[in-house]
């Protein structure tokens, strides 16, 4: 595997673990989960304080089928964490890791040759 799809499969992890360390939540005697995550176009309004224009925008569902679209500034106040924060980093990361996969990928693949001469140099090291 390439190392481009080691590192996404760690950051995946990572925010799925973050999320699930805080949802499903309480809110107004509602238990609610992360369904989405997403960057509006055209812009929303935010069912929690009906801000307007919101971009980001987090989607909450209770377990009676209700969904919430909802704002950064509220999202991270009713979770009471910095998940707009999180998801930020998350997405600039992603972005980097994708940019960046040439790189990363032929970054990797000359470490693994480089490790398989010093192997092989080692080897007949030995045998001398
Ligand atoms: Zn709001």
């Amino acid at each position: 595997m390439r190392k481009t799809d080691d590192l996404l499969i760690e950051l995946n992890r990572a925010f799925d673990s973050y999320v699930k360390s805080f949802f499903p939540f309480e809110y107004q005697n509602k238990t609610y989960r992360l369904v989405d995550i997403y960057v509006a176009s055209p812009w929303a309004r935010c069912d929690v304080c009906g801000n307007h224009p919101i971009k980001e925008v987090s989607v909450i569902g209770s377990s009676d089928g209700r969904q919430l679209r909802v704002g950064n500034d509220c999202i991270d106040r009713i979770t009471n964490r910095r998940l707009s924060e999180w998801f930020n980093d998350y997405r600039r990361n992603l972005q980097n890791i994708i940019n960046n996969r040439k790189y990363i990928d032929g970054l990797s693949s000359i470490i693994e040759a480089y490790e398989r001469m010093n192997f092989h140099f080692k080897c007949q090291m030995e045998t001398l």
